[in-house]
């Protein structure tokens, strides 16, 4: 395997800050320091990170825009992005300065009041990464702290800018060098450190949460959330304990379990909280052929933010098999549990039950499903370990499953929020289920995802009916969860997956963007819809507010993307035909701004050649294509509209030039790298083939 996990950490022991100019800006721009990070709970005028505070409640205080005048809010300034890639952060607002990451890791710094641009970052990060990144070229946010501003990019470092002009301080190399790993997460700042871990459970990594200096952005420590060879001794005596939960030897295919979204510090149990991904890979036999839980994978842990030492762990998913990463946000709050306030953490992952734990222990409070669950009966009263049906186990079967929820998960990491008001939690969840099926005899590959599954059994088939029956299954909803009583109060239906975080306001609203393209208000109490805005593209990314001089701003960055767009295929279309068109919007009470009008659509209309392969060709570029195409292309050859539609390539037409692309790397500025490590000439024409055919059905089908 040329992408050996080990030679790349050699590697990175080597590397270290790898530029280090002048460090101290001019501190205008940007005056976070700890004080003011741990008293912004009552900063309401601002949003120092990227969960507003750092127990990532995402509840603000501001209630000048009420649900007695959201009706009159109206767009107040807008900005076009020069990205059109899903756009997923929330930005950070200190003193009137608005500072918002892009796709692509890019960063902008605007006057909060009117959208002027006061500063452009740039990193950028080589398109040939693409093919690394499971779900898009997506970046969740930026840190702010001391004058500087933290971004974590699609390639793998951290990168300090100064906060006035934009020009890079700093960068550190913060994944093993030659690793598919890949930061989208937003780097948060605890104690002088910045926190930041990276994403890639679905090639071969080991996945850890380390802690950078703000000041220089040297290490000042590392947790790996699973255990290494153990020929080379462990990390710490958690990591000992860990690999008594596994078998054979992980460690040749990573682990996984890697801390690409959720880190939550709470000051009241002076904790560092973070989410861990599935084990890597999917398919449990490969990775842990005698069982094992598998730990820290799929779960929740707590580590000391001075040392990074180990304090507790919560596993949500034993032996995960179905992807249910456990990153999606943390929040911790004070809730009233038998009657007594208790600090807890709230927690909906992508396995679909809504979790309550002590915060200072770990221990399970209660846990309750938030959305359809057929892979587990429930949880134990006690422990809060899921009793998983039998069929769930798929590798033990031998049979396919499909359950509820899959891998895009029924919550994943589009931001939740919580009132202390209303006492709820305001959850963008989904309801899309996914078959699962190992692979007979599956080896690593050289480039793309590692799951261990079969794929083109399981993807869409052209069957009119079939994909009718799917498609009015896929769904989406806000849920109004009171994490006490364990149930919805309330729940509005979306028509589709993957709509945008939700922002909760002492105004008794909550706002949240759809997968449709509106931007809503609704009155958190009872969930009546109170106004919306068209904004001309799908929204996945988490609403915020903020005010300047006494004027409250609601801000939103829209366009679609993300995983939901480029793997799902024509399930990507189920909220409607969306378009990207990447702005960041603001608004308040009585704005006027117009929207420019979208761009023409270009039509488009299914051209292919005729079949004329064999139908066993066909099959076998269907198989190809869903272990390694599909993540970025869609399933069944139907994209999403982010990435090409290889149903209308040109290429379709040319084998020569077919060959020059996925086997001769022609593309990879674009994303497109070669495939000739893995795949044959030949199996790379079957693909050719199986898109063929893929694209006459559908245009039998009126498709386009
Ligand atoms: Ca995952």
């Amino acid at each position: 395997m040329s992408r050996s996990y080990l030679a790349a950490s050699a590697a990175m022991a080597l590397v270290g800050v790898i530029l280090a100019g002048c460090s101290t800006p001019g501190g205008k721009s940007a005056a976070v320091d700890d004080a003011r990070l741990l008293e912004a709970e009552k900063d309401g005028a601002n949003w120092l990170s990227y969960g507003r505070t750092q127990d990532e409640q995402r509840f603000s205080p501001l209630s000048d825009v009420s649900d007695t005048n959201v009706s009159q809010l109206g767009l107040e300034w807008s900005y076009d992005l020069d990205t059109a890639r899903g756009q997923e952060a929330t930005p950070v607002v200190v003193d009137g300065i608005m500072y918002v990451s892009t796709a692509w890791s890019m960063v902008k710094a605007f006057d909060a009041t009117n959208g002027k641009l006061l500063w452009a970052y740039d990193p950028k990060v080589p398109r040939s990464k693409l093919v690394e990144v499971c779900c898009d070229a997506v970046n969740r946010g930026v840190a702010v702290y001391k004058g500087r501003v933290y971004v974590g990019t699609l390639d793998g470092r951290l990168v300090a800018l100064n906060a006035d002009d934009g020009k890079i301080l700093w960068e550190t190399k913060a994944v093993p060098d030659g690793s598919p790993m890949a930061i989208t997460g937003a780097p948060r700042i605890v104690k002088g450190k910045v926190l930041l871990g990276s994403a890639g459970a679905e090639y071969i990594t080991r996945g850890y949460l380390a802690a950078y200096d703000a000041e220089s952005g040297k290490e000042v420590w590392k947790f790996y959330t699973v255990p290494g060879d153990p020929a080379k001794g462990f990390e710490g005596k958690h990591l000992e304990a860990a690999a008594k939960t596994w078998s054979g030897e992980w460690w040749k295919l990573g682990g996984g379990g890697t801390v690409w979204d959720s880190i939550t510090y709470d000051p009241q149990t002076d904790l560092v909280y973070f989410g861990t991904a599935n084990a890597e890979p999917w398919n449990p036999t490969p990775r842990s052929p005698k069982g094992g839980d598998n730990l820290y994978t799929a779960s929740i842990v707590a580590v000391n933010p001075d040392t990074g030492e180990y304090v507790w762990h919560f596993q949500e998913t034993p032996e995960d098999r179905w992807d249910f990463d456990s990153n999606q946000q943390i929040i911790a709050a004070t809730i009233p549990i038998e009657g007594k306030p208790r600090r807890v953490l709230m927690h909906a992952p992508k396995n679909g039950f809504f979790y309550v734990l002590d915060a200072k222990t770990g221990q399970f409070i209660s846990g309750k499903p938030f959305a359809q669950v057929t892979w587990a009966k429930g949880l134990d009263p006690v422990t809060g370990r899921p009793d998983i049906v039998p069929e769930a186990r798929y590798e033990q079967t031998g049979k396919p499953f499909v359950s509820y929820p899959g891998a895009t998960g029924a919550h994943s990491w589009h931001p939740m929020s919580y009132s202390p008001k209303t006492g709820l939690v305001y959850i963008p969840a989904n309801r899309a289920a996914q078959g699962y099926m190992a692979a007979k005899d599956w080896k690593p590959s050289d480039v793309g995802f590692q799951l261990g599954l079969e794929g083109g059994p399981l993807s869409m088939p052209a069957d009119p009916l079939i994909r009718a029956a799917a498609m009015a299954d896929t769904t989406g909803s806000l849920v109004a969860w009171d994490p006490v009583a364990q149930k919805a109060r309330w729940t509005v239906q979306h028509p589709g997956p993957s709509n945008g975080g939700t922002l909760a306001t002492a105004g008794n609203l909550v706002f949240q963007g759809t997968a449709g393209g509106e931007f809503r208000a609704y009155a958190a109490d009872s969930g009546k819809q109170l106004w919306s805005y068209p904004v001309q593209t799908g929204v996945i990314a988490a609403p915020m507010t903020y005010s300047v001089k006494g004027v409250q701003y609601v801000a939103i960055l829209v366009g679609w993307g993300g995983v939901w767009d480029v793997a799902t295929g024509v399930l990507a279309t189920k909220s409607g035909t969306v378009r990207n068109i990447s702005r960041m919007l603001v608004f308040k009470v009585g704005g006027k701004a117009a929207l420019p009008a979208p761009p023409p659509e270009a039509k488009r209309v299914l051209d292919p050649p005729p079949v004329t392969a064999k139908a066993e060709v066909a099959l076998a570029g269907q198989n190809i294509y869903h272990r390694s195409c599909h993540v970025c292309h869609g399933d069944g050859a139907v994209a999403g509209g982010v990435n090409p539609d290889l149903r209308h390539a040109a290429s379709l037409s040319d084998p020569g030039m077919w060959q020059k692309i996925v086997h001769d790397g022609l593309l990879k500025d674009n994303g497109m790298v070669s495939w000739k490590a893995n795949y044959s000439p030949e199996q790379i024409e079957s693909v050719r083939h199986y898109v063929i055919r893929r694209a006459n059905e559908d245009k039998a089908l009126g498709g386009k």
